[in-house]
């Protein structure tokens, strides 16, 4: 069985349609409001366990009717609660996101317990990371914790993913970067990491070898439609999106990452995880939304048939449906 431990956020996402979005001080109104499980640890851990990992999601809730929700979607989603924590410190991590018909929008993020999901809490956990194969993180929840987490991931020889999202908490701290063994950043994220502009497939490449030079041992820029370029000390590899009908790119990022440590995990290659990411990412873009539209193992294996692309081997039982 592939074991992923996902350290990371849970938000309730509360989604306004509007009609256009609204400038300072102004207000729109007309909107349809649709709420949903999300955060980046969340969607991550969801996009694992639908591809068939076995995985552990350590985040903190608060004690009120939006954790309680969450705490449902969690469960139903197949999370065991045991690492799911609740606070009655501070409320239920929340964004408010506002959508043009265009599909732009706005975010406002209230943290609120993710914050608290320190290091004391974590490494009440750290049965999960001596059972993981790979531990998966992103950045809305302490710093601190994050490094705490790649350190005791590296001390006990699992082999770690960072997704360094969301952009506007990077850059990020120079001693993290060779406790990471792969690193997924998208275009914007890749730019800010390495102070550059990351526009072209040969961009990321440079970016990603920059990382690589800073001390990560394997880094994919994840460049949407244009796919993805994975950078290490052995060389370069290009891997094409699939082309899918997108209507919706939120999550996109969540469900590749959370495949792509759903593979290691599994005992795929480097080449064969980053063809199913690729995969799982492009079907997350044909749906509405992050948790709703992240695609399971079967549309996965399905879309790679499609297109002759199924690798050899997904998984250690050699993958059968
Ligand atoms: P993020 O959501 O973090 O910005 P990306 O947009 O780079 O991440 O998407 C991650 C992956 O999802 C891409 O590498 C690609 O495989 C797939 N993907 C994203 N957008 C599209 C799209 N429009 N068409 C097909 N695949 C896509």
């Amino acid at each position: 069985m592939a074991r992923v431990c996902v350290i990371g956020s849970s938000n309730l996402d509360f989604t306004v349609s509007v009609p256009r979005l609204p400038g300072v001080g102004e207000t729109v109104s007309g909107g349809t409001l649709a709420t949903s499980p999300g955060g980046k640890g969340a969607n991550q851990a969801v996009a694992a366990c639908r591809l068939g990992a076995e995985v552990a999601f350590v985040t903190l809730l608060g004690a009120d009717p939006m954790g309680d929700r969450l705490a449902a979607a969690l469960a139903e989603a197949g999370l065991p609660s045991g690492p799911i924590g609740r606070t009655p410190e501070t409320s239920t991590g929340v964004a408010l996101i506002a959508v043009d018909p265009e599909g732009r929008n706005q975010i406002a993020v209230a943290p609120g317990a993710n914050h608290r999901l320190t290091v004391e809490r974590v490494r009440g956990h750290a049965d999960l990371l001596a059972r993981a194969d790979v531990v998966l993180l992103q950045l809305e929840t302490p710093i601190e914790t994050v490094r705490w987490a790649l350190r005791e991931a590296r001390r006990l020889g699992k082999r770690t993913v960072l997704n360094p999202a969301p952009a506007r908490v990077l850059p990020l701290p120079a001693d993290l970067l060779p406790l990471v063994d792969y690193m997924t950043p998208n275009e914007i994220e890749a730019g800010l990491l390495t102070d550059r502009v990351v526009r072209t497939l040969d961009d990321a490449e440079d970016a990603g070898r920059a990382l690589v030079d800073r001390g990560v041992s394997t880094v994919v820029v994840t460049m949407g439609a244009m796919g993805s370029v994975a950078v290490n000390a052995a060389g370069v590899l290009r891997v094409a999106a699939f082309p899918v009908e997108a209507i919706d790119t939120v999550g996109a990022g969540d469900g590749f990452s959370g495949a792509l440590a759903a593979c290691l995990a599994g005992g795929a290659s480097v080449e064969d995880a980053l063809v199913v990411a690729s995969a799982a990412g492009s079907l997350t873009c044909t749906r509405r939304g992050a948790v709703e539209a992240l695609p399971t193992r079967a549309e996965v294996l399905r879309l790679m048939d499609q297109h002759e692309r199924r690798p050899r081997a997904l998984w250690r039982d050699g993958g059968g449906e």
